[in-house]
């Protein structure tokens, strides 16, 4: 498992390296395994002259969040994980709990997350120690495709940092489906 998730994300930050200016991230939450950290200046500077933004309600937001991320402050997902807040649960180990995300992209749209935090507020602060619950996430994400239908055709997406809009500090996964995606992501 450990390897498998080594590749994986190795696979993701190539692809987020590589990748030229993806417009998709500014506009809407479907930014596949892009973590946008290690942006360089130019990279920064093509975003911010693009014409598809997020919007300035989105980028405040995800701004306001950011102040918070490293404070170890409790979530809304903690009270999600505690039950002290209703969720539409989808699927739950000893792990990881899937629960439909409260404003869906998508006709299917579930978050995907550890129960144990862990440090692991966003993607973007991985460490190795972290491969067995990220390979876990992985997994469970695909258990939910499955049980929702969508195993055929389906889109995982995590927001890691300001930059791509995250807007809760505990480590998530986006699993979307139930309709056609468009590839660039839009
Ligand atoms: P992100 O912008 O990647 O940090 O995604 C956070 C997601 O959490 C958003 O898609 C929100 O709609 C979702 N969300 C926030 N609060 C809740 C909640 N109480 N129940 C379900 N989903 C939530």
């Amino acid at each position: 498992m450990a390897a498998f998730t080594s590749s994986l994300l190795r696979s993701a930050v190539t692809i987020g390296a590589l990748a030229p200016f993806n417009p998709l991230k500014q506009r809407n939450p479907f930014r596949l395994l892009h973590s946008n950290f290690n942006l360089s200046t130019r990279q920064c500077t093509r975003r911010a002259i693009s014409s598809v933004r997020a919007t300035h309600d989105e980028e405040a937001s995800a701004k306001a969040a950011a102040t918070e991320a490293n404070t170890g402050a409790p979530t809304i997902f903690d009270k999600i994980i505690s039950k002290e807040i209703p969720s539409s649960i989808v699927y739950e180990d000893e792990k990881v709990l899937a629960f439909r995300d409260i404003n869906p992209q998508a006709p299917v749209h579930v978050l995907v997350i550890p129960k144990l935090r862990d440090g692991l507020t966003e993607l973007g602060k991985a460490e190795a120690r972290h491969e067995d619950i990220l390979g876990h996430l992985l997994h469970a994400s695909k258990i939910v495709a499955e049980k929702e239908g969508i195993i055929d055709g389906f889109r995982v997406v995590i927001n890691s940092g300001a930059t791509a809009c995250q807007s809760v500090y505990h480590l998530h996964l986006h699993v979307l489906g139930g309709r056609q995606m468009k590839w660039p992501p839009g």
